[in-house]
């Protein structure tokens, strides 16, 4: 096995593990490998090693190695990073999920895209973060926006836990904002939580989508 191989079974076994604690099953967990400043190249070995979900966090990069990398026609790409309304037409050309929708604008510019968009509310936990989210009282009135809204469908929500805090609290009140978006649209199920040093905590709140970059990639390069 290569190491990237390896670092893929490894996590895997974590996951599997924390579901396990969580008296959940495995298989209701996606993992989201984020590949971000990595080239296309390691996004094939992943795929290779049967990955089918990648993340990425800009629109330029992630549209050239989508570009790049067409022919994976079973391939995912989820949209994490946060999002312009100028450039979110551009994005939903080529990524099936959107992770970061926070905001009126990116609603109405996703809108009638080429095709259907997936769409997950991004919550901010804290007030001091500025890495994007809506926040929590504002939620409910973009999922309902994003119900009505033409080719968009309500995954459901999505945060990262704040900076120097316990993440499995944070990961509690997403938990209890998802409660809430289930009652707009039964579908809405899904919880986009974790990271590599957290996704154990996310597991344990009910994440079903984690989202995963160092501990399958190993370290990212400084730039793009
Ligand atoms: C980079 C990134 C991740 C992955 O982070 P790691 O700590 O490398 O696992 C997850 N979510 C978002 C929004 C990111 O930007």
């Amino acid at each position: 096995m290569s190491e990237l191989e390896e670092r893929v079974a490894a996590v895997r076994e974590s996951i599997s593990r924390a579901a396990v604690r969580a008296g959940r099953d495995p298989l209701g967990i996606t993992t989201i490998a984020v590949t971000k400043f990595h080239p296309a190249a390691l996004v094939s070995q992943l795929y290779e090693a049967g990955i089918r979900d990648v993340g990425e966090n800009r629109q330029q990069e992630a549209e050239a190695k989508a570009a790049e990398l067409v022919g994976l026609d079973d391939l995912t790409w989820h949209f994490v990073g946060q999002l312009q309304s100028k450039k979110a037409r551009r994005v939903a050309r080529f990524a099936g999920v959107i992770h970061s929708v926070d905001r009126d604008s990116v609603i109405d510019a996703l809108a009638g895209a080429d095709r259907p968009v997936s769409c997950f509310v991004q919550v901010a936990l804290s007030d001091d973060d500025h890495r994007g989210g809506a926040p929590i009282a504002d939620v409910e009135r973009l999922a309902e926006r994003i119900v009505a809204s033409d080719g968009l469908s309500l995954a459901g929500v999505m945060a990262v836990a704040p900076l120097g805090a316990e993440p499995r609290p944070a990961f509690a009140r997403l938990r209890s904002v998802s409660d809430r978006i289930r009652a707009i649209d039964p579908l809405a199920t899904a919880i986009s939580a974790g990271m590599s040093d957290d996704f154990e905590d996310a597991i344990l709140e009910g994440a079903t989508h984690l989202r995963i970059g160092t501990a399958i990639t190993g370290k990212r390069p400084a730039t793009p």
